[in-house]
């Protein structure tokens, strides 16, 4: 491993050891919390390094990003083997970017976005894996349905066979304190259980919620998913936030 890839290796693996004690901590397995490594800004030698050290599960915020990166990360480590999600917002015109280079869309929010995706999946000859991003702050800038108006989504979306709806993700308001956010985590798993409940969602859904500052407190409320950025590949370069 070069010398400029073991900050990298050595932030993975003290993420991965943070959340192993935040779910032992929570009397929970921590094989059954996966995480997800947020690549939005890194470069693909920056990516390639997370993948040497173990990454198998990426996230990508922006679908144009992904599509110039995925093949220079394969032409540094070809057959890698790791898998991308979408996790930022999808505008409705790239769902046909989707199927083929993404293997999941943790962030559908619409049914016409799911609409294309699922006609998109079933051109391809495969189901795809979906979340939907939930806006449990209800803040007008964010992404994801309201709370109010996820069964109706989830009931729009029951008959589109090659998605398969695994859960919800969510990114809670922004707090300086994590135990801030345990709330809106909290609502989010309860939202996913009772959707179970109701044959909306499979009996034990996935739920993507918690980042960098906050996976700890996510992970106490139930996350079976964290997708993590800053905490391994260090702050992203100013500008670049969306
Ligand atoms: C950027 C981003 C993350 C990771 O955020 P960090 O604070 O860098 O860990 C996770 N989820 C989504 C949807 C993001 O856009």
């Amino acid at each position: 491993m070069s010398a400029a890839s073991a900050p990298i290796a050595e932030r993975l693996a003290a993420v991965r050891a943070e959340i192993g004690a935040a779910a032992r901590e929570a009397g929970r397995d921590p094989s059954a919390v996966e995480l997800v490594v947020v690549t939005k800004t890194r470069t693909a030698t920056e990516i390639a390094a997370a993948i040497s050290a173990g990454a198998h599960l990426l996230g990508e915020n922006y679908v144009q990003e992904a599509r110039r990166k995925i093949p220079e990360v394969e032409a540094l480590l070809p057959g890698h083997g790791a898998r991308w999600h979408v996790i930022g917002p999808l505008q409705t015109n790239k769902a046909k970017y989707v199927p083929g280079t993404f293997a999941a869309v943790e962030s559908v929010d619409r049914v016409e976005l799911a609409d294309a995706l699922a006609k998109r999946a079933a051109a391809a000859g495969l189901v795809l894996p979906v979340l939907i991003q939930v806006n449990v702050g209800r803040e007008p800038q964010k992404a994801g349905v309201l709370p109010e108006g996820l069964a109706a989504l989830l009931e729009s979306l029951a008959g589109m066979a090659s998605l398969a709806i695994g859960g919800l993700m969510a990114i809670p308001p922004e707090c300086d304190d994590p135990a801030d956010a345990r709330p809106y985590f909290r609502a989010l798993a309860e939202s996913a259980r009772r959707l179970s409940g109701r044959g909306l969602l499979p009996p034990a859904p996935v739920l993507s919620m918690g980042m960098s500052h906050d996976f700890a407190a996510a992970i106490a409320e139930g996350a079976t998913r964290v997708r993590v950025g800053t905490a391994i590949f260090g702050p992203r370069p100013t500008g670049a936030e969306e």
